[in-house]
């Protein structure tokens, strides 16, 4: 645990979070400033800042999580489809470091951009652009 990690410390109950589910190695709870009624986040139980640090059971067993908390997050709120998505890194946007799962609820008409609200005016990269940096990924 990280001392002066607010998620850890809503993961040991110091300090209050509306907690709705838990298992092995993951938590979640409702986000307090939420985007939408129903906002949750889960998190591993253990403090890793990023995701690549999370040990591949403890990984496997978080996205479970997400797997089986999107449709009852869905269903409580009436919603009528769930953004998911994580802050992975500070230019991402991440603000608290440990990794959390965003699971945002979406309603038909409710403004809100998918993800490719990130960045609306990236600039399409050639076939060959494509090809080079599907091959650095494969070769990482
Ligand atoms: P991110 O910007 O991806 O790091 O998201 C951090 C999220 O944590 C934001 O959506 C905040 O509203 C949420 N948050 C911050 N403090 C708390 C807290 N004490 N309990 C629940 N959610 C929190
Ligand atoms: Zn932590």
């Amino acid at each position: 645990m990280a001392e002066d990690c607010i998620f850890c410390r809503i993961v040991a109950g110091d300090i209050p979070g509306r907690i709705v589910a838990e298992t092995d190695h993951a938590v979640a709870f409702l986000d307090a400033n939420p985007l939408a009624p129903g906002h949750t986040l889960v998190v591993p139980r253990e403090h890793y800042a990023r995701l690549d640090e999370i040990p591949a059971e403890e990984a496997a067993d978080l996205f479970a999580a997400v797997h089986e908390l999107t449709d009852s997050v869905e269903g409580a709120v009436d919603a009528d489809a769930v953004s998911i998505g994580i802050n992975d890194g500070e230019a991402a946007g991440q603000e608290v470091p440990h990794t959390h799962v965003h699971l945002v609820p979406r309603f038909e008409g409710d403004g809100g951009g998918p993800f490719h609200a990130i960045n609306p005016n990236s600039e399409q990269p050639s076939d060959a652009e494509l090809d080079e940096i599907a091959d650095a990924i494969r070769d990482a």
